[in-house]
């Protein structure tokens, strides 16, 4: 039996953790219940996160940017009226997770903490420029989303740190596409494509990034700079083989390494024609 400790603040967790390193953060419990019961994980103590009033919701900050509390559900996520324009690609991630009975219980921080390189987040917030926030007993530090995501299952959180939130720049004028290659409808993907493009002063800036084909997302300045300003067959062609000569994909039950590979310049030029169609800003 694991004892549940309930704290209200940001606080109160991180100075739990500090006191019980061997403290597990439950946030949803989407996974961890399930790792739990499948004995996969058996934590002596549960440091739940429901509690905690500052890790909910999403809000507009001083400036334009918006705030994703740590515990915003899934749900939330795909239903915000907030996430529109370039970061579109955020609630049309987080509806294509899994089922409704997941979506409600599942949370943003929890996903992303886990870090299963399958999960829709990571390539969605790595496009959309996303920050994370992390406390710990010493303060708080934010590390960028492309920075995050360091290895299979591995994040660039340490002992004692919590994610807070998730912040984003403001949305302004674009568009966000994410596309999701799966063998059914609610499983993790095969390969997923994550787009937001960004208009600003008649010029059109994106940004780019993959998921499910190697650790952590694959994401390449080179490829950014050239489809913002060439959509063609000929940049998508080169976008893609760019992005798959830092793939690192493996062979598993949801597809081939090999097929793998074959689906990013398909889902890039799909997802790419679809932000672009709906925006009218391609080049060609
Ligand atoms: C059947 C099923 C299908 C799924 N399909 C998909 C899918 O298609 N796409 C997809 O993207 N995801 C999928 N998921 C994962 C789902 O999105 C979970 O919500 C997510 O992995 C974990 O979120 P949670 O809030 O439930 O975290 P929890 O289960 O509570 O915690 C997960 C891990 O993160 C740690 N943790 C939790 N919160 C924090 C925090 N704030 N800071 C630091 N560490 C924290 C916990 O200690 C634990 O190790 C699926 C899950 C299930 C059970």
């Amino acid at each position: 039996m694991s004892a549940l400790l309930r704290p209200s603040t940001v606080d109160e967790v991180v100075d739990l953790l500090a006191r019980n390193p061997e403290a597990r953060l439950i946030s949803g419990g989407a996974t961890l219940v399930a790792m739990m019961n499948a004995r996969l994980a058996a934590p002596e103590v549960l440091v739940s996160l429901a509690g905690v009033e500052e890790l909910h919701g999403i809000r507009t900050l001083r400036g334009g940017g918006l705030r994703i509390g740590a515990f915003t559900r899934h749900r939330e996520t795909a239903t915000s009226s907030l996430l529109h324009g370039p970061l579109a690609v955020l609630p049309a991630a987080a509806s294509r997770i899994a089922n409704a009975t997941v979506r409600n219980m599942g949370t943003i921080g929890g996903s992303i903490a886990f870090a299963d390189p399958g999960l829709d987040y990571p390539p969605a917030l790595v496009a959309a420029n996303a920050e994370i926030e992390i406390a710990s007993k010493t303060g708080r530090r934010r590390v960028a989303a492309s920075d995050f995501f360091v290895d299979w299952y591995t994040t660039a959180l340490v002992e004692g740190e919590v994610v807070t939130a998730v912040e984003l720049p403001p949305p302004g004028d674009g568009d966000g596409v994410y596309l999701k290659h799966a063998r059914v409808s609610g499983d993790y993907a095969t390969a997923s494509v994550a787009i937001s493009v960004r208009f600003e002063n008649q010029r059109r800036s994106l940004r780019v990034a993959v998921g499910a084909c190697g650790p952590k997302p694959l994401f390449l300045d080179e490829v950014n700079a050239l489809l913002s300003v060439r959509d063609d067959a000929g940049a998508i062609a080169q976008a893609g083989e760019l992005l798959q000569s830092i793939a690192d994909p493996i062979d598993d039950v949801r597809g081939s390494a090999a097929y793998r590979l074959a689906l990013i310049p398909r889902l890039l030029g799909a997802a790419l024609g679809e932000a672009l169609g709906r925006t009218g800003m391609a080049h060609v």
